[in-house]
């Protein structure tokens, strides 16, 4: 038996996003007993996606979403908007992992997986899907061996990059970013409108029948054959029961090193005016990020805001969430100062939202289907910042494996995988912290004096793997 351990009241997801989509009303809680063929635990885009494919493949199943607070309130409506074919493992590490053919089938699955995620959103009348690619700018010196090491990683790896090497002079037509000395650019990532691709994805769900519970957090899960989740006030039993918590997963028993819980937070500007956003060559709803090692990224959303987000907030002793670790008072500073350092030409512009929100990092950096039958249990998870394509591919291969449907996703590496899990208390803190802290100063001694990162301090190879 699994029992969840914490519970909070429904409430609506921070951030834009959501409330530019306009919820409407909660649905209600889950009531009384219900018997079906699959419950899925978490109303994100891997629960959803699942409940969707599934119903694409077994129209006739009953399928029955719980989701503890509204559609879209974990990091699915919070998110940078960046729908791009990488994850977070870059090239050398899928490749050490799976060898470079089964890697470049991987990078494959998630080209179509985005693209399939523009169909659905045309499809669906889903607004702000935008496929105008990818820049990795290096800003200043202390950043050019970063550019070029990624370049040559594809290359290293066996694997055709998806970048082209662009000079400053170059990348200055695609976005005028002060301090550029060179940049990436890829044709492959879109920009989405997560609110409103979290509803849509949502109301085609219950359009094709499945049903979605707000306000019923699960509060344990009895594995088995059939497996049952508890609610507050009701109780699921099914075939097959679907974890899709990501960093949420942490809170059940016996998964709570299964990831690492890391605060992502935004700042976003005013909408900006044509002669604004002409002023810094931004024509395209490109994504932008820069080469330091502190993760740092840009989006326009489809109304002429800028998104700037960034990692930077300590990881909290015990993998602790909360709401109150959603805002963290020098990275957003830090953000609002970066967005004016990279185009002082907007110094003058306002920012009007911030909000954070937490993504599931796991031990080796490689996200994860498994299906259980014997225990019942289907879980995802893992995609630290790169889920908003391969919650979609992820959702599609658990949908395939529970309606027992071959496919060249289920036969993906990321299947069946398993990643170790973090350390025990309190080493996992030390070691996060100290690696956090080590990036950061490696970053501002970049910035400062020009001189890049050697690639081979302790945290840096601490952070690659
Ligand atoms: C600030 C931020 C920026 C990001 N930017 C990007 C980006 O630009 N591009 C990208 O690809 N990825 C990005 N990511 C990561 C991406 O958003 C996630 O990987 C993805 O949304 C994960 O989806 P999910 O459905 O697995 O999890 P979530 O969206 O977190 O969904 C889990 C759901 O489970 C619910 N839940 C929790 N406990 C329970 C319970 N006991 N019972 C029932 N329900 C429960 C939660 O309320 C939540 O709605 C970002 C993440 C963050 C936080």
């Amino acid at each position: 038996m699994i029992s969840a351990v914490t519970r909070v009241p429904p409430q609506l997801a921070p951030g834009f996003w959501i409330s530019d989509a306009h919820p409407g009303a909660p649905r209600a809680p889950l009531q009384g007993s219900r018997r079906v063929d699959v419950t899925v635990v978490g109303g994100g885009f891997t629960g959803l996606w699942t409940a969707y494919h599934l119903l694409r493949l077994e129209p006739s199943a009953k399928v029955l979403v719980l989701e503890r607070e509204r559609v879209g309130f974990g990091a699915s409506g919070r998110n940078g908007s960046w729908c791009v074919p990488e994850l977070n493992a870059g090239p050398t590490l899928l490749a050490g992992h799976f060898g470079a053919p089964r890697a470049a089938e991987l990078h494959a699955a998630m080209r179509a997986t985005v693209d399939e995620i523009g169909q659905f959103c045309s499809q669906e009348g889903i607004e702000g899907f935008d496929k105008a690619g990818v820049l990795l700018v290096a800003r200043g010196r202390g950043q050019m061996p970063a550019l070029e090491a990624t370049q040559r990683e594809w290359e290293q790896a066996g694997m055709t990059s998806p970048y082209q090497r662009m000079t400053a002079a170059e990348a200055d037509g695609k976005l005028a970013v002060h301090q550029m000395e060179g940049a990436l650019f890829s044709p492959e990532g879109a920009s989405v409108h997560p609110g409103k691709l979290v509803q849509g994805l949502a109301a085609a769900v219950e359009r094709m029948g499945g049903e979605i519970f707000e306000g019923s957090g699960v509060t344990s899960i009895e594995e088995g054959r059939p497996p049952r989740a508890r609610t507050e006030l009701g109780e699921v039993t099914a075939g097959v029961v679907v974890l899709a918590l990501e960093a949420y997963l942490t809170q059940l028993p016996g998964w709570h090193r299964a990831v690492l819980p890391v605060y992502s937070l935004i700042e976003l500007t005013e909408p900006l005016t044509e002669a604004q956003l002409a002023s810094v060559n931004w024509r395209s709803r490109i994504c932008v990020s820069s080469m330091r090692l502190t993760v740092d990224y840009l989006a326009l959303t489809p109304d002429r805001r800028v998104l700037v987000g960034g990692r930077g907030a300590p990881y909290r002793y015990g993998s602790a969430l909360s709401p109150g670790l959603e805002h963290h008072r020098a990275t957003h500073e830090g953000l609002r100062a970066m967005f004016r350092e990279w185009f002082p030409a907007l110094a003058g512009v306002k920012f009007t939202d911030s909000w954070g929100g937490v993504l599931g990092m796991p031990r080796d950096w490689i996200p994860q289907v498994r299906l259980d039958r014997g225990r019942g249990l289907g879980v995802a998870y893992g995609y630290t910042g790169h889920g908003v394509a391969t919650t979609h591919l992820l959702g599609r291969t658990m949908a395939e494996l529970i309606a027992g449907r071959e496919s060249e996703r289920t036969d993906l590496p990321l299947v069946g995988h398993r990643s170790p899990a973090w350390e025990p208390e309190p080493l996992r803190w030390m070691a996060v912290r100290y690696v956090q802290r080590q990036l950061a100063g490696l970053d501002s001694r970049a910035a400062r004096g020009g001189r890049p990162p050697s690639g081979r301090t302790v945290a840096e190879r601490l952070a690659a793997h």
